[in-house]
């Protein structure tokens, strides 16, 4: 593995919240991350350490750290400067031409934590500013998108004119101009609207059979489906039934299985008007939510249904909040919570004041909010 991969996925896994949990190799059921990358002969060792901790190194140093940017904040003399006026008062004239891009901003600019705040963008000190142009040419979205995307997070003087430096210097964000609908996603984006980026993939077989897992990546609602086999014939008519719940999605996608990469899948996607992307091996988060939900679909389903003898027992996995938008997916896409098992305990009078059917007692809070 060279040091510039490792460096690339360090900086897509900054982008997410992780939890970094030992597992030993062979109970690792997560055979999806090689899907698109399939190997021509079996590895039979686990990484080693030597990988793990050089991993984990990188992560510690990610410039989006905002322990680093205090750290930078502090030792910058401009930006050192601007914290003190911020905390004790600024001069009434402008102190020079330095911190005149941050005077002509006083009245908007706070600190937090030792960072300093336009609004709510974070001002990057000078030696973290490559890397934040780095992590937001990832996937090279082009111009106005990374100019959007570094909009909703950071600021600094003369940022829109690095990015634009970075983009003109860059071969193929100069090719994808030619080709603005290809541009492809970037890992920080969010759906504007539910049901409209579904990525999808296989999990399995197990139990003889396969999965077909459909991720909405607005609320996170998992559809999954049980397949007898994972033709293209047989996916449609699995996709066909979703789509039949909730409607037609804007973009599906997927790895690069057969399945998905036949030309009747292509017919049945375009005679449907849904965008289809494949996503490449080195660039996993485009297809993150589908890896993920497979993750979790084997490890919560597989292993209980395995473990009471009941296979094929599927249920949609929908009720939880999810940890990155803090509702149940049922809550984005449906705009309603579902009833699931948990529901009965409540009582029929308590259920009907939860659903403000009974409206004298409407300001009752019901566990089920809480
Ligand atoms: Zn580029």
């Amino acid at each position: 593995m060279t040091a510039s991969r490792i460096q690339r996925w360090a900086l897509t896994l900054a982008a997410y919240e992780c939890t970094i949990v030992y597992k030993k190799g062979s109970l690792n059921g997560n055979a999806d991350g090689l899907s698109r990358l399939p190997l021509k002969t079996n590895v039979e060792k686990t990484p080693t350490p030597g990988d793990t901790i050089l991993l984990m190194e990188h992560l510690a140093t990610t410039p989006v750290d905002a322990k680093q940017i205090q750290k930078w904040t502090r030792k910058d003399t401009i930006l050192s400067l601007v914290l003190r006026y911020i905390l004790n008062g600024w001069p009434s004239k402008c102190p020079g031409e330095d911190i005149r891009p941050y005077y002509i901003r006083k009245n908007e600019l706070c600190s937090e934590d030792g960072c300093i705040l336009w609004g709510r963008r974070v001002i990057i000190p000078q030696p973290g500013r490559e890397a934040m142009l780095n992590e937001l040419h990832q996937g090279h979205p082009g111009i106005t998108r990374m100019k959007s995307l570094a909009r909703s997070y950071i600021w600094w003087p003369g940022m829109d004119n690095d990015l634009e430096l970075t983009v003109i210097n860059c071969y193929s964000c100069q090719e994808n101009r030619k080709l603005p609908a290809e541009a492809p996603l970037h890992p920080w984006e969010y759906p504007s609207h539910p049901w409209s980026r579904i990525p999808i993939d296989f999990a399995g077989p197990f139990m003889n059979k396969s999965f077909l897992i459909m991720v909405d990546a607005y609320s996170k609602w998992i559809d999954i489906h049980v397949m007898n086999s994972t033709t293209s014939e047989a996916t449609m008519a699995k996709l066909q039934q979703t789509f039949e719940t909730h409607g037609l999605c804007d973009l599906i996608i997927s790895d690069n299985g057969a399945a998905f990469t036949s030309k009747e899948f292509d017919d049945y996607v375009k005679s449907n008007g849904i965008e289809h992307r494949t996503s490449v091996p080195w660039h996993p988060a485009s297809n993150g939510c589908a890896d993920r939900a497979v993750q979790s679909f084997k490890e919560a389903r597989y292993e209980e249904n395995q473990r009471r003898n009941c296979p094929g027992k599927v249920e949609p996995f929908s009720f939880q909040p999810q940890t990155t938008t803090g509702l149940a997916p049922s809550e984005l896409l449906m705009k309603r919570k579902l009833k699931s098992r948990l529901d009965l305990v409540f009582s029929k009078y308590r259920e009907a004041s939860s659903h403000g059917r009974d409206n004298k007692n409407k300001n009752i809070i019901t566990t089920r909010n809480l």
